[in-house]
């Protein structure tokens, strides 16, 4: 399977869909096993009814509840760059790969409560610093969802 930018941008034009479709808040997240290019868990953003509840911290939940996960085959997708507790949670799961549009530094200019630590410091901190973060993939288009939301309010 092709790990190539369109690659990654055709799974965040989907996510980008599901998370429009789900409509309560931009954070979004879905799990793409590599080897056969398919959806294997989603997460929303569920926050308002537990604090923890980020839409990797769900989709990643959702994931260890399959029937075999494999963890070093998947690769997360994220509409907003995962904070650290996300991104942190991702290393401990052995997550290797993960994709995001919109970046910390856009979520904090748009107005929404961040941890201003980047996802690519808490990797480079870790004993896994060889994790990919491919960074702002359809950032524009993200961008965009955030935007709505926060003028929606
Ligand atoms: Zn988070």
């Amino acid at each position: 399977m092709q790990r190539c930018a369109d690659f990654h941008a055709e799974w965040m034009a989907e996510l980008i869909r599901l998370t429009k479709s789900h409509a309560e808040t931009p954070f979004g997240c879905i799990i793409v096993d590599r080897r056969d290019g398919t959806i294997v868990a989603t997460g929303m953003n569920q926050s308002s009814t537990f604090r923890l509840l980020h839409a990797e911290m769900v989709a990643l939940q959702n994931y260890s509840q399959t029937s075999r996960p494999e963890w070093r085959h998947i690769i997360v997708y994220s509409t907003a760059e995962p904070c650290a507790m996300c991104q942190s949670a991702m290393l401990w799961c052995g997550v290797r790969q993960m994709v995001y549009g919109t970046s910390i530094e856009s979520l904090v200019r748009l107005g929404y409560k961040q941890i201003d630590i980047a996802a690519s410091e808490v990797v480079r901190r870790s004993w896994a610093s060889d994790t990919e973060i491919v960074e702002r993939v359809l950032e524009a288009d993200c961008n965009a969802l955030f935007e709505q939301h926060q003028r929606g309010k």
